[in-house]
């Protein structure tokens, strides 16, 4: 099998499944027990945290485990909404933010907020100028992610969280940065909240963290329960997801550097083979360097993505998260007919190799020489 979908997920190391496995064959206390099994396990999920904070370069203990990047979003921006609920109802979001993002903003307009989402351009550019012209005195929250999924592009998060407090002291900056986890530090960028999920980094499915800043007062929990998490996220401690997102973040900062080098090698290297086949055209200004987004221009992703998935290649149109229907995103580009049909998305990770992009571009091409293009 040859696997180009790492931003839909990434394969999980031995390492990573390994660490799992003696969490929940052996260390399978309870971190909220008094005796040894389950005082052990309180110690390690400290452990674990500072390692995953280590990774965000973050404080430790400004950094709550969650079930997924998902709620780290939904968390997220309903805190900020209720911290500025008697400053103002408005917020600002992109209209290329995962549906995580976009579904919680619906809910948020369903309960009385007013929502503006910032179009991109044919690129899928938004630049911090445009989010914070729509910033105003009653904005409560920014939602602006790190890393587009789809298009690999990179949003100037830094810039906004510089810029905000002349626009409005109070509103709170939000970053979903799921697609960007390695290669930012939290401090730098300056956001109140940042969204991070392990599985897009070879750790287990079904744990998240999100990082809550210090103009965060009281940050209101999404579930009520248990104290966990200092009272702030109920639900007993996955602490097998917890060891296998810290032993996924410690792969991750040991190879960060020459895992970057090749991804930028290997994405250049995929960009020109997959250019040289007639129809071929770039989507998007994306320099992410483990996403590649294109269109066969003409033929339509669905097909493409069954015909290669019968080869034993995965490669995804659009979004995983939209399989079926038309992703916001391509159609936030505003492209062309045919053009918008035929988006693919190629996405590695520190193991792709340049003999299976070949293998891929060799199956798009024969792909377009063999099927019929839509009319
Ligand atoms: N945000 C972005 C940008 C993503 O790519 C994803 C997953 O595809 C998510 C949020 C949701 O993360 P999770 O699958 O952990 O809920």
């Amino acid at each position: 099998m040859i696997y180009l979908d790492h931003a839909a997920t990434a394969p999980v190391p031995r390492a990573v499944a390994d660490a799992m496995y003696e969490v929940l064959a052996e260390q399978y206390g309870n971190p909220s027990s008094q005796y040894p099994l389950g005082a052990e396990m309180k110690k390690r999920a400290e452990d674990w945290r500072r390692t995953v904070a280590a990774l965000l370069d973050c404080p430790a203990d400004r950094l709550f485990f969650t079930s997924c990047g998902t709620e780290g979003d939904n968390w997220a921006l309903r805190a900020a909404a209720w911290q500025n609920r008697h400053a103002g109802r408005h917020i600002v979001a992109t209209a290329v933010e995962h549906s995580a993002v976009l579904e919680c903003c619906k809910w948020l307009e369903r309960e009385g907020c007013e929502v503006t989402y910032l179009a991109p351009d044919g690129e899928g550019n938004i630049s911090a100028a445009q989010v914070l012209e729509a910033v105003r005195p009653d904005t409560a929250a920014v939602s602006l992610m790190l890393v587009n999924n789809e298009l690999g592009t990179v949003y100037p998060v830094a810039d906004v969280a510089r810029g905000l407090p002349a626009r409005n002291p109070k509103t709170l900056l939000h970053t979903d940065a799921v697609q960007g986890l390695g290669t930012f530090s939290a401090r730098d960028l300056g956001a109140d909240f940042v969204t991070v999920s392990a599985h897009k980094i070879g750790g287990p499915k079904g744990i998240g963290a999100l990082y809550i800043g210090p103009r965060v007062r009281n940050p209101r929990p999404l579930l009520a329960g248990g104290g966990q998490e200092r009272g702030l996220r109920a639900g007993t401690e996955a602490t097998a997801q917890m060891a296998g997102f810290a032993r996924a973040a410690e792969l991750r900062l040991e190879g960060r550097d020459r895992d970057r080098a090749r991804l930028e090698a290997l994405h250049a290297y995929a960009r020109e083979k997959l250019l040289a086949i007639p129809d071929m055209l770039p989507v998007g200004a994306g320099t992410a360097p483990h996403i590649l987004s294109v269109s066969l221009t003409g033929w339509p992703a669905g097909n493409i993505v069954n015909d290669l998935g019968s080869q034993g290649i995965c490669i995804s149109a659009g979004s995983a998260c939209h399989q079926g229907r038309p992703s916001h995103v391509v159609a936030a580009l505003k492209l062309p007919k045919r053009a918008a049909a035929g988006v693919i998305r190629l996405s590695f990770g520190p193991e792709t190799t340049e003999a299976e992009i070949d293998v891929c571009a060799q199956a798009l091409r024969r792909h377009r020489d063999t099927r019929m293009p839509m009319l």
